[in-house]
């Protein structure tokens, strides 16, 4: 599969001269796409092991998702929440019983319900828990990835993501990934909360020692914390449970979820949380425009209930295990470590291997589109309606790949 053709270059050349260059995508060029396949302008097709960083656990297109898109926008799109629509409270309900969590904030992007998650965290500090004025502190992790607002990018501890962009928003202790008592070590009157993510995605799928967020659960109990669970990537059915926090039978006081919620057809995302936590809201405290628009909840509410009804969740948890048993099959010099949970599989390479992203363009030549994570790492995330023999026909080219490359 040659990615030099005219009708290729041509489409990369229009995003060289008029777009930022924030990005560094595959030279693949999508035109359309449907359940786990797309295809490129040159007509080929692909098996994507992506799904949009988990944005399309449902699939591309699922049609119950388009025709409920469709339908909507033949109502109301948007009213914003000077008014009410008749969407957003039948999607609250059902977040609710699917997820048991009181009461939800809904935004658009993944960044803005960590910004909300943080908001309400702080409120909560200062008119709950007591803490002075200005003195809340948030503990985060080594590793983390919670998006790329300001303030988010502040506490992160990869250079190229703050690099240029500072001053940074006060307020935030970095801890290492994985270490309980360096948490236990941390707290203090004055913390307020730990946002975490139950397992690490962009970071390259790092799964923290069991017993690890329980015991960070207990700790904020004992200091009176809120555990907030960044579930953006790793929810919604991915790591073969509703959320990744249930592998550990914990329950987080906020939850933050985004991507999958809306199937990929629209941004929605939402923070949830007790009635206790949601309360330190008012009128004018916090909102957007698009939030909780009519046209994003009929969205989201026919995607929760495809990943349901379709049993997507028991699936990546069967399949998973099933893939990453096949992974382990891989007879290479060069593999680091599989790691995973449900169909969220990483595959690190050896420092020698020479980099994952030429893994992922040999991947491409064969057929199946992967992304590397941080330079090491390929990540193995198709859409959780996959089916078995896709994963056979998937590990094919990935023998293939390996047998080549070493
Ligand atoms: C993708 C992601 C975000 C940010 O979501 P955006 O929609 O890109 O703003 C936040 N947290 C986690 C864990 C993510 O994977």
């Amino acid at each position: 599969m040659e990615t030099t053709k005219t009708n290729t270059a041509e489409y990369i050349r229009l995003e060289d001269a008029y777009g930022a260059h924030n990005y560094h995508p595959l030279d693949v060029v999508i035109q359309r796409a449907e359940g786990i396949w797309v295809w490129d302008v040159e007509g080929n097709k692909y098996l994507d092991f992506l799904a949009a960083y988990s944005a399309v656990n449902q699939g591309h297109a699922h049609p119950r998702i388009r025709k409920a898109l469709i339908e909507q926008s033949e109502r109301v799109t948007l009213t914003s929440r000077a008014f009410r629509n008749d969407q957003l409270g039948p999607f609250y309900k059902l977040v609710h019983e699917l997820t048991g969590f009181d009461q939800m904030l809904p935004m658009n992007t993944g960044a803005e319900a960590v910004e909300t998650a943080i908001k309400a965290t702080r409120k909560w500090g200062y008119k709950k828990k007591g803490v002075p004025e200005n003195q809340a502190e948030i503990l985060v992790f080594e590793g983390n990835f919670h998006g790329r607002t300001t303030t988010i990018v502040g506490f992160s501890d990869d250079d190229q993501y703050k690099d240029g962009f500072g001053p940074f928003t006060p307020g935030f202790k970095l801890l290492p990934y994985g270490d309980l008592e360096a948490v236990q070590n941390a707290m203090n009157p004055n913390v307020v909360g730990v946002l975490i993510e139950p397992i690490q995605g962009e970071s390259g799928i790092i799964i923290p020692p069991a017993g690890y967020l329980k015991g960070i659960a207990e700790a904020c109990k004992k200091h009176n914390a809120l555990l907030i669970a960044d579930e953006i990537q790793s929810g919604l059915g991915r790591t073969g449970t509703m959320f990744a926090f249930q592998h550990e039978g914990v329950q987080p006081d906020v939850v933050t979820i985004g991507k999958a919620l809306a199937g990929g057809f629209y941004p929605v995302s939402a923070m949830l949380a007790s009635r206790d936590v949601m309360d330190v809201f008012n009128p004018g405290d916090h909102g957007s425009t698009f939030g909780g628009n009519p046209l994003g909840c009929a969205v989201a509410r026919e995607a929760l209930q495809v990943l349901v009804d379709e049993n997507m969740i028991e699936n990546s948890a069967r399949l998973g295990e099933y893939f990453m048993k096949r992974l382990s099959e891989l007879n290479s010099p060069n593999i680091q470590e599989i790691r995973g949970k449900g169909l969220w599989i990483g595959l690190q390479l050896k420092p020698e291997a020479g980099g994952a992203r030429r893994y992922c363009e040999a991947l491409q030549d064969e057929g199946l589109l992967c992304k590397e994570t941080h330079v090491d790492t390929i990540r193995f995330a198709p859409a959780l309606n996959v089916q078995q023999q896709d994963l056979d026909w998937a590990m094919e080219r990935i023998v293939s790949v390996f047998a080549k490359l070493g």
